[in-house]
């Protein structure tokens, strides 16, 4: 508190937020000069990672005071194993009898995905504390907002869709007996929207919010990590207390790498990115011990995290319905915003020139089906999801013709509206330098990455918050459904 004493008066507009957690050098470089933009803006991100700390805080009194044990086995076992499926509806519990409140249901699907974590053996492998998984997990449901289509319910059907994919279709098989990169898909389906505002990044432009002013490019996405890693790295959050420091540097990298491939901007590049490594992926993916290198994992990484974040268009018709409902919601709140503001309107989301079946057709032709048919090429047990989504497709169409009004702008042409401008890779490709600590990584033989953090301690904080239990499932191991794809699917 001294700083703020000594500080030069006429900086305290500058200073004042962000106090807290600015460094003496960055105060010390204020005084006497005009300060750079670089360190306003760093000033500003500081102010954003102090508030979410204040906020955060908040939020893990009223979550333990609510939830102060938890019981994995509250879950039935049916239940559980229906998480291997599309069928399942998310959704459901938005109209549940039994889940009577937010809390109730954010509960719920907290316990769900925990055994999520238990099924493919995460938490023996990296020593998560269950207390610290159970916390981070309800707190990030805490810090999605409520939107009608970028809320929780949205992150919980993308982990559950990356779930899908690792167990039901087998994907994990392609990173050998690594399973860093199954917890890292897992926690970055969690963390990929976090703090969504419903406005995507168009508008975030054209508005000059607050975020817009912080991060030139990727607005939301940068955002959507900065909050999640803010969450991860609070000690009563952090499931990788008891991880070792090379294996976190690879898992932080794989989170940045699958949060920022959801903007839609990188769209092209991750399927360019992808192609010349596609045959190579398929052939390692049919052998019994697939190797592929640290820029073919980086590229799976990327399109399952990119496909399951669109992954309403691969359920079963019923469901695929209730989330393009949702999605065209949150569309025209943003119209009318825009409306409200005298602001451009963004077309393939104006509910006066484009039906909810018109977006949905524009959506899958020229965003889903590149997609799932890159990822197809890949590994041959996505086919079922191809098969959904041509079959909701052609229901969508039907739907097309009975909608159509005259003088609509016909979809084709406002489809490319989803993908926005087009930004250099920069940002969400690796460079020689960002990968060089992955080739080291992956350069140890595999024998010892199991064992070579053998300093590891099981540090359970908290014990006493929890009531026995265990996973639901036993078979934790070599309990791949490669062959038992979704009939629904
Ligand atoms: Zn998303």
């Amino acid at each position: 508190m001294g700083l703020l004493k000594s500080r030069n008066p006429k900086k305290a507009a500058i200073t004042d937020p962000y106090i807290p957690s600015i460094t003496d050098d960055y105060l010390k470089s204020l005084e006497g000069k005009k300060p750079s933009p670089q360190l306003q803006e760093l000033c500003v991100q500081k102010k954003e990672v102090f508030l979410t700390q204040k906020t955060l805080a908040q939020e893990f009194n009223i979550y333990t005071l609510m939830y102060p044990i938890f019981n994995l086995n509250s879950i039935k076992q049916a239940e559980v194993e229906s998480l291997l499926s599309l069928k399942f509806n998310v959704l459901a519990f938005d109209r549940s009898v039994v889940l009577k409140s937010t809390y109730e249901r954010e509960h719920h699907m907290t316990l769900l995905l925990m055994h999520m974590f238990h099924y493919l053996d995460l938490i023996r492998e990296f020593h998560i504390p269950e207390e610290n998984l159970f916390r981070l997990i309800g707190t990030l449901a805490r810090k999605y907002r409520n939107v009608p289509f970028h809320c929780f319910y949205h992150a919980f059907n993308v982990t559950q869709t990356m779930f899908y994919f690792i167990t039901t279709c087998n994907i994990k098989k392609i990173f050998g007996d690594s399973k860093i990169e199954v917890l890292a898909m897992l926690v970055a389906c969690l963390i990929h929207d976090t703090d969504h505002p419903g406005l995507n990044n168009m508008f975030q432009k054209k508005a000059n919010t607050k975020l817009a002013q912080i991060h030139a490019t990727s607005i939301l996405e940068n955002h959507h990590l900065n909050q999640g890693l803010c969450i991860l790295s609070q000690p009563d959050c952090d499931i990788l207390v008891n991880m070792g420091e090379a294996e976190q540097v690879i898992f932080y990298g794989y989170l940045q790498k699958m949060v920022m491939a959801t903007d839609l901007a990188f769209h092209k590049h991750i399927l360019e990115e992808l192609e010349p490594h596609k045959q190579q992926i398929k052939k390692e993916f049919l052998k019994d011990k697939p190797q592929i290198d640290p820029t073919q994992i980086l590229c799976v990484l990327a399109i399952c995290m990119k496909c399951a974040d669109l992954s309403n268009e691969i359920r079963p018709g019923d469901i695929a319905f209730l989330w393009a409902a949702r999605v065209n919601d949150e569309f025209f709140q943003q119209t009318d915003k825009e409306r409200a503001l005298g602001l451009p309107v963004t077309p393939f989301m104006d509910p006066e020139k484009i039906t909810v079946a018109q977006e949905q057709q524009g959506f899958i032709k020229g965003l889903c089906k590149p997609l799932y048919g890159a990822l197809a090429e890949c590994f041959p047990s996505i086919d079922a999801c191809l098969q959904q989504m041509n079959t909701n497709l052609v229901e969508w169409e039907k739907r097309l013709e009975l909608t159509k009004k005259p003088g609509v702008k016909p979809s084709s042409e406002i489809k490319s509206g989803f993908i926005e401008e087009q930004q250099t890779p920069i940002e969400s490709g690796w460079n020689e330098d960002q990968l060089r600590p992955l080739k080291q990584f992956f350069a140890i033989p595999l024998g010892m990455v199991g064992s070579k953090d053998k300093k590891r301690t099981k540090r359970t904080n908290r014990d006493s918050l929890k009531e026995p239990h265990g996973p639901r499932l036993s078979d934790t191991q070599g309990s791949d459904k490669s062959n038992s794809k979704d009939k629904t699917s």
